[in-house]
């Protein structure tokens, strides 16, 4: 095998398509190098090593040394350097970069080579004393705490003491001897933390960096963002080792981070940030305030690249044009200029919001760069749900206290919270939260996932917080400096206002701008781009997609947002307004089948209505209503207050109810007496909602001059016999509604598909069926024998541990539930080849799930209102 791939100065073995192998950083390093773009030279140490040294009890493979030394020696020839030499020594940076990147998980060391004898080697053919001692103190500091251990701020506090001592602010300013005596303190720092003196070694020093990026990832850090975005440990981390370039030698010399466009808008700007005389994450550390790249986008005080270093600034304009055109997708890059020479340290695609993502789409395909195919493909359809969420309310009243940075968009409200543990904890109490951090790090990337928004007041637009924010769809504002936080206090002081951990504020990550208090939101507009893609996804795909829906406003919203349908409507939902209870109460307390059929009589009309606004909101679109389906005893009191109150409201004795309640009270509701069983059970029930089900139709048909199909669905059936007996009553209560009216209407009658029994006899079931739907919500509790409600305790174990791939009420279980949903359709379009088949589980707004529903051939999924663009696009993506 080998090991090792060298890039830059004419020897690239590497390229964009290995990224597997070299890591995201090493296959782009080799790419950009090989198309002529100025890369420092290098080589990359596979992601098989740090396989192979996890497999082999943390050891390096047989061979690995000679290859490492090999093309350290290539790459001193290149330079003109060597390794390790008094006189002309060659540095390099190591780099971890695995497949995917993962944003701050691991850490760079620059600089390594440096010891006491180089460092006046460096400073005699540099000719800079001061940034050669620069050099050699952020070598220290950065092997120190990522190697050795050494807790970061231990440097940073002998850093800031000496900096007061000296009376200056930035790094800047201090000089030569400055540093020289800091590197004594940093040394000294080492050896007290680690009781080991700081390694003079170049080849240690080499070796030392490597095993710890490997070490890297097995952190916990690691482990976290990894589960979070469900990445294989399997995968591995590459090391990359480069000859540096130097951005801190001088005001000619500067360090940047940018992207080809505004990850935050889309807008086709070049946009990002620098820092002159920096060197490495200077632009993201948050230490000195970085500088914009354009100048169309500086305010007046600020120093774009454009102006200040032009020629490298042109440079970079070429190198973005070009990149966009070799990766035909925006890139994130770091560069580096030494002396007026502009280096490229990395590109990669650039994450960015889903409001970015989609107006960068739809350009790039109208610019030619992609095809629309492509940008549909381009568009992870759950990124849609961030577009569809709410923005401020402009005519709100509100009170800014501060401004910070708009690194990631929307707008959320919350309660302020200072630690990500406590994020955790409030939100899994259902508490809306916001965190707030002076700025974040790795370890609170598991609280900025459960909060509904992050504020940070210090770091610019690739500052960590502003990264992961976008990256995860969470609203951002970063580097509010003009507030300061107080930790020990829990308190963050702005504008004279202070606020304590608990008090709520409302971020706009659009502006970034911050409310005290909660503002009012508005909904999201859904036109020009977000239509366009939704217009071009719609002429590719084929699954059609319906809503679930039963009130008014989620049918509205559902429309609103391209539904086809509503694929299912719950008519218990319809049982629980406060004018109805009464009456559902009253029907499951009466003792005969008389005084229940009043009881029922007195629900026919609000269920006619229901039914005829939602025929009205869904005009010229199918409609399926499923007929009653949870156990009676959910819609009696639980508590004993309001037994009694039921009770006489009912006019009822408590001791009748309660016992009418503990008689219906069953072991396991979930495969008790619901669905068709009710049905059968009390046939009277299912008889009024299909009369209120045809009278309103009939009602709406007239009323706007065309029919309405109305699709009445059965719940729960298990075997041909229970759909032939409710199918059997519906049709005499069709029948009579249509003597009575005077005229008749196509309608059909069909099943859910939800027991594991009715899936593998789905073609005697067809044959009393008009349509299937398939119920996978409890046909994945049926066929895994497991209670949604009971999941809980186990069920994370299972997924976190790999025994399920995915928790399979999210994501369908294709080889088991899958398996009969497949079973299910053959065996129904057998029968009538016709068989109309959708789905309404939450599996319709799932895309990995409406990529298997595409493969089996269903007619539809159906899914909860603010998703049906979400499965617009999924559906579309399916078939490409
Ligand atoms: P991350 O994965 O966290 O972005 P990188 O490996 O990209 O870490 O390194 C961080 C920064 O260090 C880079 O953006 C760049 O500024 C600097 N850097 C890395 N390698 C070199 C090098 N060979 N010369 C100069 N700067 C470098
Ligand atoms: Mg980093
Ligand atoms: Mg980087």
């Amino acid at each position: 095998t080998k090991w090792v791939y060298s890039f830059g100065g004419g020897l690239n073995e590497g390229g964009a398509g290995m990224r597997n192998l070299l890591g995201g950083k090493g296959a782009n390093l080799a790419e950009m190098a090989s198309i002529g773009l100025p890369v420092p030279p290098g080589f990359t140490i596979t992601t098989e090593v740090c396989s192979a040294f996890y497999e082999n009890g943390n050891n390096y493979p047989q061979g690995l040394a000679e290859e490492v030394a090999g093309a350290l020696h290539r790459v001193e020839e290149v330079m003109g350097l060597t390794f390790g030499d008094a006189n002309a020594p060659l540095l390099v940076s190591v780099r971890s970069g695995a497949r995917v990147s993962m944003p701050g998980m691991m850490d760079t060391v620059l600089n390594l080579g440096l010891n006491d004898q180089t460092v006046e080697g460096l400073a005699r053919s540099s000719g800079d004393e001061r940034f050669a001692w620069d050099s050699y103190r952020r070598f220290i500091q950065m092997y120190g705490s990522v190697v050795m251990g050494v807790p970061h701020h231990r440097f940073e506090d002998l850093l800031e003491q000496a900096k007061r001592g000296l009376g200056v602010h930035d790094d800047t300013a201090v000089t030569a001897a400055d540093w020289r005596e800091i590197v004594e303190g940093y040394k000294e720092i080492v050896q007290r933390e680690t009781g080991k003196p700081f390694p003079t070694d170049p080849q240690a020093q080499l070796w030392g960096a490597i095993g710890a990026v490997f070490g890297s990832w097995m952190n916990p850090r690691a482990n976290t963002y990894r589960k979070l975005h469900e990445i294989p440990a399997s995968w591995g981390t590459a090391v990359n080792v480069q000859s540096m370039v130097f951005g801190n030698m001088g005001d000619d010399c500067a360090t940047g981070v940018c992207f080809t466009r505004d990850p935050s808008t889309g807008e086709n700007v070049f946009y990002g940030e620098y820092l002159v005389n920096a060197q490495g994450e200077d632009v993201v550390a948050g230490i000195r305030t970085p500088q914009p790249m354009a100048a169309e986008k500086a305010t007046p005080d600020q120093s774009p690249m454009e102006k200040i270093l032009p020629k490298a600034y042109g440079e970079l304009m070429r190198v973005r044009e070009l990149l966009e055109k070799q990766y035909r997708d925006m890139q994130d890059i770091e560069f580096t200029v030494q002396r007026n020479t502009l280096f490229m340290l990395q590109t990669r695609t650039g994450k960015r919001t889903a409001a970015a993502a989609l107006k960068i789409a739809i350009d790039m395909a109208r610019e030619g760069l992609i095809t629309q195919e492509e940008a549909i493909q381009r568009v992870p359809p759950t990124s849609l749900d961030q577009l569809l969420h709410p923005t401020l309310d402009p005519k709100a009243e509100k009170t800014q206290i501060a401004r910070g940075l708009p690194a990631s968009p929307g707008a959320a409200a919350g309660a302020i919270v200072f630690t990500a543990e406590e994020v955790e904890d409030r939100a899994a109490q259902g508490e809306d939260v916001i965190l707030v951090r002076i700025e974040t790090s790795p370890e609170d990337v598991h609280g900025m996932h459960a909060a509904r928004g992050v504020l940070t007041t210090r770091g610019g637009m690739t500052s960590h917080a502003a990264v992961v924010a976008r990256g995860m769809g969470r609203v951002c504002v970063a580097g509010a400096g003009s507030i300061h936080v107080d930790y020990k206090a829990q308190t963050l002081t702005a504008n004279g206002v202070t606020l304590k951990a608990g008090d709520w504020i409302t971020l706009d990550g659009g502006t970034g701008a911050v409310y005290v208090g909660k503002v009012a939101t508005i909904p999201p507009t859904l036109s020009g781009d977000f239509g366009t893609l939704m217009g071009w996804a719609d002429d590719v795909r084929r699954l059609r997609v319906r809503a679930n829906a039963e009130t008014p406003d989620d049918a509205e919203t559902a429309r609103k947002f391209g539904a086809e349908g509503i694929g299912l409507s719950r008519t218990e939902h319809m049982f629980f307004g406060p004018d109805r209870i009464g009456h559902v109460r009253q029907m499951i307390m009466a003792d005969d089948p008389e005084a229940r059929k009043k009881a029922i009589g007195a629900l026919l009309p609000f269920q006619r209505d229901d039914f005829a606004s939602i025929f009205r909101i869904m005009r010229g679109l199918p409609v399926t209503i499923r007929l009653l389906d949870p156990p009676l005893h959910e819609f009696l009191p639980h508590g004993e207050a309001e037994l009694a109150e039921v009770a006489g409201a009912l006019g009822q004795s408590i001791e009748s109810l309660r016992a009418r309640r503990s008689a219906l009270s069953e072991a396991n509701p979930m495969l008790g007496h619901r669905g068709c069983r009710l049905g059968i059970s009390y046939p009277e029930i299912y008889a009024m909602q299909v009369r209120a089900i045809m009278e309103a139709a009939i009602a709406v048909s007239r009323e706007a001059g065309e029919s309405i199909v109305p699709e009445i669905m059965i719940p729960l059936v298990g075997m041909k016999t229970e759909l032939e007996v409710t199918r059997k009553a519906a049709e005499a209560v069709v029948a009579a509604v249509f003597a009575e009216q005077g005229t008749t209407l196509d309608y059909m009658i069909g099943t859910m598909i939800e027991l594991p029994r009715a899936a593998i006899t789905a073609g005697q079931i067809a044959e009393v069926a008009d349509f299937f739907s398939f119920g996978t919500n409890d046909l994945t509790q049926t066929t895994l024998g497991l209670s949604r409600d009971d999941a809980g305790s186990f069920l994370p174990y299972y997924v976190d541990h790999g025994l399920l791939p995915k928790d399979p009420f999210v994501s369908i279980d294709r080889e088991g539930v899958g398996a009969l949903v497949q079973m299910g359709a053959e065996g129904g379009r057998k029968t009538k080849p016709k068989l109309k088949l959708g789905v309404c589980g939450e599996h319709g707004g799932d895309p990995d799930s409406i990529a298997f529903f595409e493969s089996v051939g269903l007619d539809y999924v159906s899914c909860s209102p603010f998703r049906v663009p979400v499965a617009r696009l999924a559906a579309a993506q399916a078939v490409l």
